[in-house]
Protein backbone atom coordinates (compact mmCIF):
# COMPACT_ATOMS: atom_id res chain seq x y z
CA UNK A 1 0.00 0.00 0.00
CA UNK A 2 2.72 2.17 0.77
CA UNK A 3 4.66 1.43 -2.58
CA UNK A 4 1.57 2.22 -4.34
CA UNK A 5 0.84 6.04 -2.20
CA UNK A 6 4.56 6.81 -3.24
CA UNK A 7 4.25 5.71 -6.81
CA UNK A 8 1.08 8.33 -6.79
CA UNK A 9 2.60 10.77 -5.51
CA UNK A 10 5.63 10.14 -7.55
CA UNK A 11 3.49 10.36 -10.44
CA UNK A 12 2.42 13.54 -9.30
CA UNK A 13 5.20 15.41 -8.26
CA UNK A 14 6.71 14.57 -12.38
CA UNK A 15 3.07 15.16 -13.74
CA UNK A 16 3.37 18.68 -12.46
CA UNK A 17 6.93 18.92 -13.33
CA UNK A 18 6.64 17.63 -16.90
CA UNK A 19 4.89 20.75 -18.06
CA UNK A 20 7.66 23.05 -17.09
CA UNK A 21 10.14 24.15 -19.81
CA UNK A 22 12.91 24.06 -17.54
CA UNK A 23 14.51 22.48 -14.58
CA UNK A 24 13.31 25.39 -12.14
CA UNK A 25 9.61 24.54 -10.92
CA UNK A 26 8.22 27.14 -8.49
CA UNK A 27 4.84 27.47 -8.27
CA UNK A 28 2.90 29.24 -5.65
CA UNK A 29 -0.78 29.91 -5.59
CA UNK A 30 -0.82 33.76 -5.53
CA UNK A 31 -3.14 33.79 -2.28
CA UNK A 32 -0.20 31.93 -0.64
CA UNK A 33 2.88 33.81 -2.40
CA UNK A 34 3.24 36.34 1.09
CA UNK A 35 3.12 33.79 3.49
CA UNK A 36 5.53 31.65 1.31
CA UNK A 37 7.99 35.12 0.64
CA UNK A 38 8.08 35.70 4.56
CA UNK A 39 8.84 31.92 5.36
CA UNK A 40 11.88 32.66 2.81
CA UNK A 41 12.55 35.87 4.51
CA UNK A 42 12.71 34.40 7.54
CA UNK A 43 15.01 31.62 6.75
CA UNK A 44 17.54 33.67 4.92
CA UNK A 45 17.59 36.28 8.10
CA UNK A 46 18.90 33.06 10.35
CA UNK A 47 21.59 32.48 7.39
CA UNK A 48 19.36 29.14 5.83
CA UNK A 49 18.86 29.41 1.89
CA UNK A 50 16.19 27.17 0.14
CA UNK A 51 16.56 26.27 -3.65
CA UNK A 52 13.74 27.70 -5.38
CA UNK A 53 13.17 24.86 -7.33
CA UNK A 54 11.07 21.88 -7.07
CA UNK A 55 8.39 23.80 -5.06
CA UNK A 56 4.81 23.72 -5.41
CA UNK A 57 2.66 24.81 -2.52
CA UNK A 58 -1.26 25.46 -3.51
CA UNK A 59 -4.96 25.75 -2.61
CA UNK A 60 -7.03 22.95 -2.91
CA UNK A 61 -10.32 22.38 -2.45
CA UNK A 62 -11.64 21.07 0.35
CA UNK A 63 -8.62 19.58 1.80
CA UNK A 64 -10.72 19.46 5.26
CA UNK A 65 -13.07 17.24 4.38
CA UNK A 66 -11.03 14.83 2.74
CA UNK A 67 -7.53 15.08 4.79
CA UNK A 68 -9.43 16.74 7.86
CA UNK A 69 -6.48 19.01 7.82
CA UNK A 70 -5.77 22.40 6.73
CA UNK A 71 -2.67 21.47 5.11
CA UNK A 72 -0.61 18.77 3.76
CA UNK A 73 2.66 18.27 3.08
CA UNK A 74 4.36 15.51 0.26
CA UNK A 75 7.49 14.00 0.37
CA UNK A 76 8.60 15.72 3.72
CA UNK A 77 12.52 15.33 3.85
CA UNK A 78 12.78 14.79 -0.14
CA UNK A 79 14.41 17.55 -2.82
CA UNK A 80 10.38 18.24 -3.48
CA UNK A 81 8.27 20.28 -1.69
CA UNK A 82 4.57 19.71 -2.51
CA UNK A 83 1.92 21.63 -0.05
CA UNK A 84 -1.23 21.85 -0.36
CA UNK A 85 -3.50 24.48 1.78
CA UNK A 86 -7.35 23.85 1.51
CA UNK A 87 -8.63 27.04 -0.25
CA UNK A 88 -11.64 27.33 1.70
CA UNK A 89 -10.10 27.88 4.50
CA UNK A 90 -7.10 30.31 3.20
CA UNK A 91 -10.25 32.49 1.66
CA UNK A 92 -11.95 32.71 4.22
CA UNK A 93 -8.84 34.15 6.74
CA UNK A 94 -7.46 36.38 3.42
CA UNK A 95 -11.30 37.50 3.06
CA UNK A 96 -11.82 38.23 6.96
CA UNK A 97 -8.14 39.91 6.80
CA UNK A 98 -9.03 42.50 4.45
CA UNK A 99 -12.77 42.93 4.76
CA UNK A 100 -14.77 46.17 3.94
CA UNK A 101 -17.13 47.18 6.63
CA UNK A 102 -20.57 48.74 6.63
CA UNK A 103 -19.17 52.00 6.08
CA UNK A 104 -17.03 50.89 2.96
CA UNK A 105 -13.91 51.20 4.31
CA UNK A 106 -11.09 48.13 4.41
CA UNK A 107 -10.48 46.76 7.65
CA UNK A 108 -7.70 44.41 8.17
CA UNK A 109 -8.20 42.03 10.76
CA UNK A 110 -4.29 40.51 11.69
CA UNK A 111 -5.58 37.43 13.37
CA UNK A 112 -6.95 35.98 10.31
CA UNK A 113 -4.03 36.85 8.13
CA UNK A 114 -1.72 35.21 11.14
CA UNK A 115 -3.77 32.01 11.13
CA UNK A 116 -2.70 31.35 7.34
CA UNK A 117 0.85 32.21 8.48
CA UNK A 118 0.52 29.75 10.81
CA UNK A 119 -0.98 26.77 8.90
CA UNK A 120 1.70 27.87 5.88
CA UNK A 121 4.89 27.60 8.05
CA UNK A 122 3.64 24.56 9.55
CA UNK A 123 3.76 22.28 6.18
CA UNK A 124 6.50 24.28 5.40
CA UNK A 125 8.14 23.11 8.56
CA UNK A 126 7.62 19.84 7.50
CA UNK A 127 8.74 20.15 3.82
CA UNK A 128 11.77 22.67 3.82
CA UNK A 129 13.03 21.86 7.76
CA UNK A 130 11.85 18.28 7.70
CA UNK A 131 10.31 18.62 11.18
CA UNK A 132 8.16 15.85 12.52
CA UNK A 133 5.16 17.14 15.18
CA UNK A 134 5.73 17.66 18.54
CA UNK A 135 3.56 17.22 21.80
CA UNK A 136 1.49 19.66 22.95
CA UNK A 137 3.64 20.55 25.68
CA UNK A 138 6.11 21.91 23.78
CA UNK A 139 5.74 25.93 22.45
CA UNK A 140 5.78 25.23 18.75
CA UNK A 141 4.32 25.66 15.76
CA UNK A 142 4.87 21.80 15.05
CA UNK A 143 2.59 20.13 17.31
CA UNK A 144 -0.01 18.45 15.53
CA UNK A 145 -3.09 20.54 16.57
CA UNK A 146 -2.80 23.82 15.96
CA UNK A 147 -2.24 24.44 20.05
CA UNK A 148 -0.50 27.86 19.87
CA UNK A 149 -2.50 29.28 16.83
CA UNK A 150 -3.87 31.84 19.53
CA UNK A 151 -0.40 32.98 20.91
CA UNK A 152 0.50 33.03 17.31
CA UNK A 153 -2.19 35.38 15.98
CA UNK A 154 -2.35 37.83 19.11
CA UNK A 155 0.57 38.43 20.75
CA UNK A 156 3.67 39.33 18.44
CA UNK A 157 6.29 38.21 21.60
CA UNK A 158 4.87 34.83 21.23
CA UNK A 159 4.62 34.81 17.50
CA UNK A 160 8.31 35.67 17.32
CA UNK A 161 9.30 32.90 19.75
CA UNK A 162 7.43 30.52 17.91
CA UNK A 163 8.97 31.68 14.47
CA UNK A 164 12.45 30.82 16.40
CA UNK A 165 11.94 27.70 17.75
CA UNK A 166 10.85 26.75 14.05
CA UNK A 167 13.85 27.39 12.81
CA UNK A 168 16.14 26.49 15.85
CA UNK A 169 14.43 23.99 17.35
CA UNK A 170 14.76 21.16 15.01
ZN1 LIG B 1 1.61 18.77 10.48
Amino acid sequence: MKKIIMSILTAVIFSSCAVMTDEAHYEVSPELRVFVDRFYAEAESRGIYFDRDSVSIELRDNLQKTDLAYGVTYGRGSAYHLIFIDRQFALQQLNEFSAVDYLGDVVYDSAAFYTLEYVVFHECGHSFLNRGHVGDGHFSIMTGDGSYIGNFESIDADRQKLINELFDGH
